[in-house]
């Protein structure tokens, strides 16, 4: 039987690109479907936006510090509008350049919305195209919850990034990664910020200690955060967002805009025509196994609606490395272990590894930790009293170092360089015998005591 396209990749994200990409390298003959603007979630309302607005939150910290080096004052204001268009005209380039990757990898796109009509026949924007494989890549996106009365109030990571003005006040529903960096991007900016979440510290699954520095930073930088608080109702008035949160009693919060960040998100599959398919589902997500193919026999899928660990290099990936398996003739599985993360909160945050608390669940009594906590030198002049903090989680028996997390400036860039050791397998005793890079931050990594 013979079909239009070797492969036809359903959604232009992170996942999606880097696949149809990869097998077109190997020579097979691909087309993506993307409805919307290439490049996913990561480029147009996630990683990159995002990570935009966290470079300007930094400035007016930046500007103070100066005085402690010697620099005048400044008087400077931010103008939202202009840093909107500037962070949404970055993100129309990148659109540009991802549209301009797959046509040099001469992978046909089509800008339409796909959905199966047989396990090898999909309808894209009323076309029908066959295909031999056929990979789904098509993300997911930011759920509201409907028990909150008034929820169509707030917004979510989506809208975030085409607020048309700076919230003089906000509030922020969640303690997950992405509430933890809007709530320090606004702050910095010079917004009123608060957040409210379920349990009593914020970035659930993180190390104990990573999380406590980060929840008293950010409290010390003026977030006011209610724990073990839920919300009862929202409701719009002339003055603003009135917002009932329950903490034993009620109280009416008064705010500009509600950001959601706690409900989390879901797979993009309700339109997907998936029942044609034997395509099966486990809660919510695509079901894959190790080579990231469902329970029909051509139909693969990667990245966050799968929902195994919703980061963009994981979705490339696990991409690449079906690309690699089927059109490259090298078989291979994607590996989660040891994935470094981080979090682009003020102070940043990352981590690699297991946390405390799993390696003493795994190795038990036979954990050892090594930990600091300091003011870098880069805040004595600036007479800030930002602190930076750094972990080791090492198995005494083995040596191995099974978790780094840091608390503090450059703290992804440094863990992605350890991330290397760790899934190397390093010991202690490795870390120890590297010379550190004086003076830093990252040297404390290999001095730890
Ligand atoms: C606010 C925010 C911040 C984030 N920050 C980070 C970060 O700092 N670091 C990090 O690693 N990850 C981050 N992420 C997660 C990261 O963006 C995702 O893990 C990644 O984009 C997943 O890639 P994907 O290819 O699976 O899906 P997506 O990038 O979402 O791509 C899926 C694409 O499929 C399209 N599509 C859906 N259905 C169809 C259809 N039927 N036909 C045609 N097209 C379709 C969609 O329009 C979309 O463009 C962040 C996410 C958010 C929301």
């Amino acid at each position: 039987m013979s079909y239009d396209y070797d492969l036809f990749v359903i959604g232009g994200g992170s996942g999606g690109i880097a696949t149809a990409r990869r097998a077109a390298g190997y020579g097979a003959k691909v087309a993506v479907a993307e409805f919307n603007r290439l490049g996913g979630t990561c480029v147009n309302r996630g990683c990159i936006p995002k990570k935009l607005m966290v470079y300007s939150s930094h400035f007016p910290g930046m500007m103070q510090d100066a005085v402690g080096y010697g620099w005048s004052e400044v008087e400077s204001t931010l103008d939202w509008p202009k840093m909107i268009t500037a962070v949404n005209n970055e993100v129309e380039r990148l659109n540009g350049v991802y549209q301009r990757m797959l046509d040099n990898a001469k992978v046909d796109v089509f800008e339409a919305y796909a959905k199966f009509l047989d396990p090898h026949t999909l309808d894209v924007g009323g076309e029908k195209v066959t295909a031999d494989k056929i990979l789904i890549a098509v993300g997911g996106h930011p759920i509201k919850p409907d028990s909150i009365p008034g929820i169509e109030h707030t917004i979510t990571s989506d809208e975030f990034f085409h607020l048309p003005e700076q919230p003089k006040r906000m509030l922020i529903i969640g303690g997950g990664y992405i509430g933890c960096e809007f709530a320090c991007i606004l702050n910095g900016m010079g917004t009123e910020v608060m957040q409210v979440i379920r349990g009593d510290m914020l970035l659930k699954g993180f190390d104990g200690d990573l999380r406590s520095t980060i929840q008293e930073e950010m409290q010390r930088k003026g977030i006011r955060l209610l724990t073990k608080s839920t919300i009862s109702h929202i409701e719009k008035t002339d003055s603003g967002l009135k917002v009932g949160v329950n903490n034993n009693s009620e109280e009416i919060i008064l705010t500009d805009a509600v950001g959601l960040a706690a409900t989390g998100r879901k797979p993009n599959l309700d339109a997907l025509g998936l029942e044609n398919t034997g395509v099966e589902t486990d809660n919510g997500a695509i079901a894959v196994d190790e080579y990231s193919s469902t329970a029909e026999e051509n139909i693969f899928a990667v990245g966050d609606c799968i929902a195994r660990m919703e980061l963009t290099p994981v979705a490339i990936n696990e991409g690449r490395a079906f690309a690699d398996t089927h059109f490259g003739g090298q078989s291979r599985q994607m590996s989660y272990e040891n994935i470094p993360t981080a979090i682009f909160t003020s102070p940043e945050a990352a981590s690699v590894g297991l946390t405390e608390a799993e390696a003493r669940k795994r190795c038990g009594d036979a954990v050892k930790i090594y930990r600091t906590k300091f003011r870098p030198m880069y805040y004595t002049l600036a007479e800030r009293s930002e602190k930076t903090m750094m972990k080791l989680v090492v198995d005494c028996n083995s040596d191995r170092v099974l978790g780094a997390h840091m608390v503090g400036d450059h703290a992804a860039e440094i863990i992605q360089g350890v991330a290397i050791a760790v899934k190397m397998g390093a010991t202690k005793a490795d870390f120890d015998a590297t010379i550190g890079i004086h003076p830093t931050i990252a040297e404390e990594f290999v001095t730890l005591r």
